[in-house]
């Protein structure tokens, strides 16, 4: 005779044959992750989720209000605030894009303004709690690589697969001096360095999911290694049948 316990043991066994893994990926700016989740998540016919556009897209939405940032944490009216901010993510030829009030504003959210301002944005609760329903929304059904920094922590602490990359602060500096000079943005590096530092600290030292490496979490230190050969190592665990 088949009880009930069995038939929740079958089902839920059933139901995660047939739903996709999720993948979180964390790691401090500039080690990759967006490259990599973004070219994994073609590579599986999974959905890619940048969770750092997200924090940037209020972080515009505060910008625009003309809210003073260094003293929103303080502000009696936060929730309200933050309420007014519609923030959405869709998909256009597999290729996510934020609106922010029903604009379009993906193309806005590596403006300078945005990243000197967005990780003193995210170390604030209410910003953290307002975002982390949405975030979660997208991975409900499964299949979405998902980038990040508490993602394997926080966000979805149930992920089949958790990955942490990591890189030297010179090869960070490196990488986003290449991809702002691509952008014909030219900053002198010892700015960009002194902003990656800044981000770092505030990001693992805040009081609310700070940066770090879930438990269980797979490290890959992307220093000196190709785009392609961190994807092969990440992918070779996903390959491996992890599932429980
Ligand atoms: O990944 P990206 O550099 O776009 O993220 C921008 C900022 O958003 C990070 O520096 C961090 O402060 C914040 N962030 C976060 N938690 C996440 C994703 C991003 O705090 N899951």
């Amino acid at each position: 005779m088949v009880d009930a316990s069995m038939l929740e043991t079958l089902s839920r066994s059933t139901e995660s044959c047939r739903r996709k893994p999720n993948i979180a990926i964390d790691g401090p700016a500039g080690a990759g992750k967006t490259t990599i989740a973004r070219l994994a998540a073609r590579r599986l016919g999974f959905t890619y989720v940048s969770t750092g556009s997200l924090y940037r897209a209020i972080t515009l939405g505060l910008i625009r209000r003309r809210v003073d940032i260094e003293s929103f944490e303080q502000a009696p009216d936060q929730d309200s605030v933050l309420k007014t901010i519609d923030v959405s993510l869709s998909y256009e030829a597999g290729e996510p894009r934020i609106y922010l009030d029903g604009e379009d504003v993906t193309d806005r959210l590596s403006d300078p303004e945005v990243t000197e301002s967005v990780s003193e944005v995210a170390r604030i609760p209410s910003v953290r709690a307002f975002l982390l329903d949405l975030q979660r929304s997208c991975a409900q059904g499964g299949g979405v690589v998902m980038d990040g920094r508490d993602i394997g922590s926080v966000v979805l602490p149930d992920a089949e697969y958790k990955f942490f990359l990591t890189a030297s602060v010179e090869e960070r500096t490196r990488r986003r001096l290449l991809e702002l000079s691509a952008k014909g943005l030219e900053v002198a590096e010892e700015e960009i360095r002194h902003i990656i530092e800044k981000r770092d600290r505030i990001d693992s030292t805040r009081s609310v999911s700070p940066l770090c490496k879930a438990e269980g979490a797979i490290e890959i230190d992307t220093s000196g290694k190709s785009i392609d050969q961190v994807l092969e190592e990440l992918l070779s665990y996903v390959a491996e049948p992890r599932m429980s």
